[in-house]
């Protein structure tokens, strides 16, 4: 597919933006700042980042673009098998923040897509965690040419971890609203997707994200509450960075649900929205900088 100058900056901006809000939440992680507490790429927190580090949202986002660059289409089976190949490296990578959901189903180290689904489908008496939704970012890069397997991919590469309707539907919607987003500059995609998902449930979930504050979503661990976070942020304000700040400033699962935000924000403002500061300091899995970030995602949309 063809794209503009325009386009390409947003299309860079996907996973740099998901990249800023992970760095940039990571060291506030399972706090709630308050509104003295300065937000910035400090890095510490649970797990000790470097400033500018990105965590596992970031990791496993660049594990499914990298599935996406070698293979292309994810909703097939090589696709498929390329992501979860890509999961199972970076758990061998021994990294420190594996979420529970996750960290369940690829400790099994599924040599397929298919087996490491089934896993994710045997798992009993999980909640809906926001695993899936935080890493869903890039799937829209691969499908910009094309909506209907956009869906699909997202639906199964969350499948590969988070077996659940309600991470399933999160994913395509956030999915749905990056792809538009990069194509056409807008947030108007938040509510079309809506038409692939059970839009009686998200509906009014957009709403309140939109007219209430995070004490209607305080559970931000949930994906439900997760993309709702997100949507508060980015709708609450007025550019990239203000929306990654309000994002972390919501409290919780600080690093994820700005991760979230920002691969739409990125989407929507493009890589040159994002402070020249933050794009100089961010690092992370595997051994990869900022410009790492925007050559992988031109191995996948020049495919
Ligand atoms: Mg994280």
């Amino acid at each position: 597919m063809e794209l503009t100058a325009e386009q390409i900056d947003r299309a860079e901006g996907v996973l740099l933006g998901t990249a800023a809000g992970d760095a940039l939440g990571a060291g506030y992680e399972f706090t709630h700042p308050g509104p003295d507490v300065v937000i910035d790429m400090i890095g510490g927190g649970t797990f000790d980042w470097a400033p500018g580090e990105w965590t596992d949202d970031t990791s496993m986002a660049i594990a499914v673009a990298k599935g996406a660059a070698e293979a292309g289409a994810l909703h097939e089976e090589a696709g498929l098998n390329a992501v979860a190949a890509e999961f199972v490296s970076w758990w061998d990578s021994k990294p420190p923040d594996v979420g529970f959901q996750t960290g369940q189903v690829l400790q099994w180290r599924s040599p397929t897509g298919r087996e490491m689904q089934v896993r994710a489908h045997d798992l009993g008496g999980l909640k809906a965690g926001n695993g899936s939704l935080m890493r869903t970012a890039p799937v829209a890069l691969a499908y910009l040419d094309d909506p209907e397997h956009c869906m699909k991919a997202a639906a199964v590469v969350s499948s590969l971890t988070h077996y659940d309707p309600q991470a399933m539907q999160a994913c395509k919607l956030w999915s749905w609203a990056i792809r538009h987003a990069v194509l056409h500059g807008t947030y108007d995609g938040v509510r079309e997707g809506l038409s692939s998902v059970d839009a009686g449930f998200w509906a009014p979930l957009l709403d309140t994200a939109e007219n209430g504050g995070p004490e209607d979503f305080p559970k931000n661990g949930w994906v439900v509450h997760a993309l709702q976070t997100a949507w508060w942020a980015i709708t609450n304000t007025d550019d990239l960075p203000a929306a990654l700040e309000l994002a972390v400033r919501a409290g919780g699962d600080t690093d994820t649900t700005a991760a979230i935000a920002g691969g739409l924000l990125g989407a929507r403002w493009g890589a040159s929205a994002i402070p020249e500061r933050w794009r100089g300091l961010l690092n992370g899995y595997p051994g990869y900088r900022a410009d790492d970030l925007v050559a992988l995602t031109h191995r996948i949309i020049s495919r």
